[in-house]
């Protein structure tokens, strides 16, 4: 048996902050970890913002259920779910994705989680775990499921490292040439084709 994991962001979505940040017109919150490498000063950073700006977790909903899936997105996700169980690995956080995953029709998402008070104020964010993408792909092998899986950048590199086969998806030139021993492919059609060669490939073990 077989699961397809997919990254969301890059791969079926927009980046959500830089998406958020457009939408909000508040700069600061497109700093990214090639910004301010440290991904807790960065999340620190953003939720200072989000308080600033008194952005409560609904406003910030709000605007996400503005943005949409990129073209053709709910379709190839539907056609992977009819052929694959399908999990999206993603490092965003359920509140945020919320809006865009209802679009998508809820598929099953392993991610992280935003605290919020009682007045619906982000304080905090708790991440699942260390390296979650690359765990959730261990944690699927000790119970017998090959894997194949596809990402777009670097928080990728673990999970289609760890899985039976792995697939960029989307990705920036510079990821495409430090990581050759992936297969690359721009569109969905070929993402399509890239899961069924990779399926066939264990067909024919
Ligand atoms: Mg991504």
């Amino acid at each position: 048996m077989e699961v397809a994991c997919l990254d969301l962001e890059g791969v079926l979505v927009p980046e959500i902050w830089i998406e958020f940040a457009n939408k909000t017109g508040i700069e600061a919150l497109k700093a990214t970890t090639r910004d301010i490498p440290d991904y807790d000063e960065l999340m620190q950073q953003r939720l200072r913002l989000l308080a600033e700006h008194g952005l409560i977790i609904q406003d910030i909903q709000e605007v996400i259920a503005t943005l949409k899936p990129f073209e053709g997105a709910r379709e190839f996700l539907d056609w992977l779910r009819e052929r694959f169980q399908v999990i999206i690995l993603s490092d965003t956080f359920y509140e945020f994705s919320q809006p865009l995953m209802r679009q998508l029709g809820f598929p099953t998402l392993f991610c992280h989680r935003l605290v919020t008070d009682e007045s619906g104020r982000v304080v905090d964010y708790k991440l699942r775990q260390a390296d979650p993408k690359r765990q959730s792909i261990r944690a699927l092998q000790t119970i017998y499921y090959r894997t194949i899986a596809a990402g777009d950048s670097y928080n990728d590199i673990t999970m289609l490292a760890e899985a039976d086969a792995g697939i960029l998806f989307h990705a920036p030139q510079n990821v495409i040439d430090e990581f050759p021993q992936f297969p690359a492919v721009h569109t969905y059609e070929e993402l399509k084709r890239a899961f069924i060669e990779a399926s066939e490939r264990d067909l024919s073990l």
